[in-house]
């Protein structure tokens, strides 16, 4: 018996497969007496897995190749690639889209993403190969560009072209992306490597501050493994209590104790204390801060509830939060926090960077109003590096601005520095916010900002000990 797929033609003339079988019939004396041909249509068949290739290989969102089909053609492409050949990948993800995704709805952040397919399809050569990786993340994957420079300028184009306004169901968006550089054979020589030399470079533009793009070299690689180390020891040093909480306390400027702000440390096995610059950005990024930051929180309202009832008079207990643990239900966590803790919330205060609140555009309202709702008060922290505007100011719950200690440390001798101080402290006061300046390290620090303090009522934070170092002194 012979089989196998044949095209038929159809009365209407259409073209169509079939699958024939052919089998010959014998007489008893071994001669052929006749051929019987079997024919079935399998067109359906036939579209039917044409439907599952391209659910397997095409993103049904944009309509562009996925990862597994990029795959497959760029190991074909590198196989097949003539000895000299080059390559660029460009990865690319999204800057704070998940916030997009949870504030405005699914069926906007689907728009976006269509319309950034798009963009990206049509600022690249139609031979360069484009997919979505995942959710955000799209690759272009180019081939012979004469050079890196080539691919940076494709980066930027990218980068210019996706930041433009988009118009999604009437309302303008804005959306920023950051982008990571790889280049075959100089950085990977096969796929795999290349993406995973690429998403490090990407997350390196993250890490720098996002809405950029950056080159992979060999360095970055080195510091990518440094972090996962940490990564790992972070996980540990969770699991076996090597957190430990400082505070600094908040004295008024004739000499009570005003609050404590609780300061994160790492006692580390073998290095001993690490201090937060170190750990916290990393604690970030691999959402460990999520952990880190309940531990804390708990931590810090036992603490002060123990202080309370020891008869301790004080106002508050200060709390850093990082812009990673204010996810929509962060009140809910407070809540059973201060429950279990028996703390009041009045007692407790959170901090939240500037940086922070003036990147998301959206949510900060409704996470913060959710959380005043508790009767905890809230604070920007580092205030002045995040060029928030009056405006946006206006908009948030908040109780108080921590002047940022950059603005602190040659306020004596910098004319610049006291102005913007004193710009601070009158915005401050028009909003009917309180106000502190970090930082108070020197007597001419406390002196000089005592004097202000006189006219807005302050209050001076000292470290234990009371000298004049590591202080900070709240105005109005
Ligand atoms: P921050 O919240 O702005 O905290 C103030 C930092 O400035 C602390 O450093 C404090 O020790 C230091 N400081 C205060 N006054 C002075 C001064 O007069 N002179 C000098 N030289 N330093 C002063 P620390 O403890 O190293 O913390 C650094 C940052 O790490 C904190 O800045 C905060 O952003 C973050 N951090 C600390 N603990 C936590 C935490 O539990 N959770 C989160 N998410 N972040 C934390
Ligand atoms: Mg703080
Ligand atoms: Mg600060």
């Amino acid at each position: 018996m012979l089989a196998g797929e044949v095209w038929a033609k159809r009365a209407s003339g259409e073209i169509y497969p079939i699958w024939m079988t052919m089998s010959a019939v014998y007489a008893e004396n071994d001669s052929l007496t006749s051929l019987v041909f079997v024919f079935s249509d399998i067109s359906s068949t036939k579209d039917a897995q044409a439907k599952l290739d391209r659910l397997a290989h095409y993103d049904h969102l944009t309509g562009l190749p996925n990862r597994l089909l990029l795959n497959q053609k760029l190991d074909m492409a590198i196989a097949r690639s003539a000895p000299g050949s080059e390559y660029c990948c460009i990865v690319s993800d999204l800057d704070y889209f998940k916030n997009i995704n949870d504030s405005l709805g699914h069926a906007v952040g689907d728009e976006l993403l269509q319309e950034v397919a798009r963009r990206i399809r049509q600022s690249c050569h139609p031979d360069d190969l484009v997919a979505r990786l995942s959710g955000d993340e799209f690759t272009v994957v180019c081939q012979n560009l004469p050079g890196v420079e080539q691919a940076e300028h494709l980066a930027s184009r990218l980068i210019t072209c996706i930041s433009e306004p988009m118009d999604v169901a009437g309302h303008d968006y804005y959306q920023n992306v950051s982008i990571g550089i790889a280049m075959y054979p100089r950085d990977g020589g096969c796929i795999s490597e290349l993406m995973k030399c690429a998403d490090i470079a990407m997350y390196k533009a993250k890490a720098e501050g996002r809405q950029s793009y950056r080159v992979y070299n060999h360095d970055m690689a080195k510091q990518a493994n440094e972090i996962l180390v940490v990564e790992r020891e972070l996980r540990e040093a969770l699991l076996y209590n090597q957190f430990v909480l400082h505070y600094q306390p908040v004295l008024c400027a004739e000499g009570g104790l005003k609050g404590l702000e609780a300061l994160v440390r790492w006692q580390h096995p073998e290095r001993g204390l690490v201090f937060p610059d170190y750990f916290i950005h990393i604690a970030e990024s691999s959402r460990i801060i999520i952990n880190l930051g309940e531990w804390v929180l708990r931590e810090a309202c036992a603490q002060a509830r123990r202080w309370l009832d020891a008869g301790l008079v004080f106002e508050y207990v200060a709390v850093n939060v990082s812009g990673g643990q204010l996810e929509w239900d962060f009140y809910q966590l407070v809540e059973r926090v201060l429950e279990e803790t028996g703390l009041p919330a009045s007692f407790l205060e959170l901090e939240i960077t500037e940086t922070y609140l003036m990147t998301d555009l959206q949510r900060p309202e409704l996470v913060l109003q959710s959380l005043r709702s508790l009767g905890v008060h809230l604070a920007i922290d580092d205030f002045g590096i995040g060029y928030s505007s009056l405006a946006r100011l206006k908009q948030l719950p908040i109780n108080r601005l921590k002047i940022d200690r950059s603005f602190i440390r040659d306020i004596v001798n910098d004319d610049g520095d006291l102005s913007i101080v004193n710009a601070i402290i009158a915005m401050s006061n028009t909003l009917g916010l309180n106000v502190t300046a970090e930082g108070v390290e020197t007597e001419a620090h406390y002196e000089l900002l005592k004097q202000h303090s006189r006219v807005f009522s302050g209050i001076l934070l000292l470290p234990p000990g009371g000298c004049y170092v590591c202080g900070a002194l709240v105005l109005g």
